[in-house]
């Protein structure tokens, strides 16, 4: 039987052709998921949820903007009448040392990172609730766990940890709605989001730290968000899925 049949799962962040995202999009529609791609760009939404088969959904939606949320959850409820699965997974990050960062780049990152996985979480839970189910995964980052040491600033780290206590707080409130939360925390995964960014020096120096030894792929990040939004994680809420390769041992 397939992991995900006929279930309704909505994924952030899912337009982009490299990334994670519409990697996990098109892996929960081989498990029978219908699936809706939520991105900034409507009509890249749509290609994107289109290049999967005609029964997935794409639209637009700026998670850090509540009633964009609000809209998108209304309209998948709309168009399938249940949401079983939500992937918290937009994501955005910026190179920057500490002292550089100002209210403006902060803010950024914190409104799609973190305020962004509050929103859409909040426009989605009402759902679940009423269904007595549901399961959602967040994507928070190896970052978090070691303070950057890849991309991003301290910014993007301390969004990220913040992901971890969110996800663990709703875990604890909706667990008795039938509501699981977890986390994902990928290590360097290549994708546009890094895509040569990342030198050949510190690529073999990042490496060299990888028992796995190898950088991860997106199908290794979005196996793991299978797992957390399949029956066979259903004692599992409140949990971090380290998805790097082994660097932090
Ligand atoms: P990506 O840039 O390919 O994908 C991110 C997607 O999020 C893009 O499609 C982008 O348009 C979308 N997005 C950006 N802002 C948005 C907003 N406000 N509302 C809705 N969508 C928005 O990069 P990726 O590597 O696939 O990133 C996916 C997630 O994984 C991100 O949260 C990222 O922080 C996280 N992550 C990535 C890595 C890595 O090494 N690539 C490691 C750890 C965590």
């Amino acid at each position: 039987a397939l992991l995900l049949e006929n279930k309704v799962a909505v994924i952030s962040g899912a337009a982009s052709a490299r990334g994670i995202g519409l990697t996990t999009a098109r892996k929960f529609a081989q498990q029978g998921a219908k699936v809706v791609i939520l991105d900034l760009d409507a009509q890249a939404a749509a290609d994107a949820a289109a290049s999967i088969g005609p029964q997935h959904l794409g639209l637009a939606c700026n998670v850090a903007d509540k009633d964009a949320c609000v809209k998108a959850a209304a309209a998948v409820f709309a168009a399938f009448g249940r949401i079983d699965i939500l992937i918290n997974n937009a994501g955005i990050t910026q190179a920057i040392k500490t002292l550089e960062i100002d209210a403006t780049s902060w803010d950024r990152i914190l409104d799609v990172n973190l305020r962004g996985v509050l929103y859409l979480s909040q426009a989605v839970i009402p759902y679940m609730q009423e269904q007595r189910a549901g399961a959602i995964a967040c994507m928070s980052s190896v970052s978090a766990q070691r303070g950057g040491g890849i991309l991003g600033g301290a910014h993007y780290s301390a969004a990220k940890a913040g992901v971890l206590g969110l996800a663990k707080a709703m875990a604890r409130e909706f667990g008795p709605d039938g509501i699981r939360v977890n986390c994902v925390t990928p290590g360097l995964i290549l994708t546009d989001i890094n895509a040569g960014k990342i030198s050949e020096e510190k690529m073999v120096e990042i490496v060299g730290g990888i028992p796995l030894n190898r950088p991860g792929s997106v199908d290794d990040v979005a196996g793991a968000y299978l797992f957390l939004s399949s029956d066979l994680s259903s004692y599992i809420t409140g949990a971090v899925i380290d998805v790097n390769g082994g660097m932090l041992i």
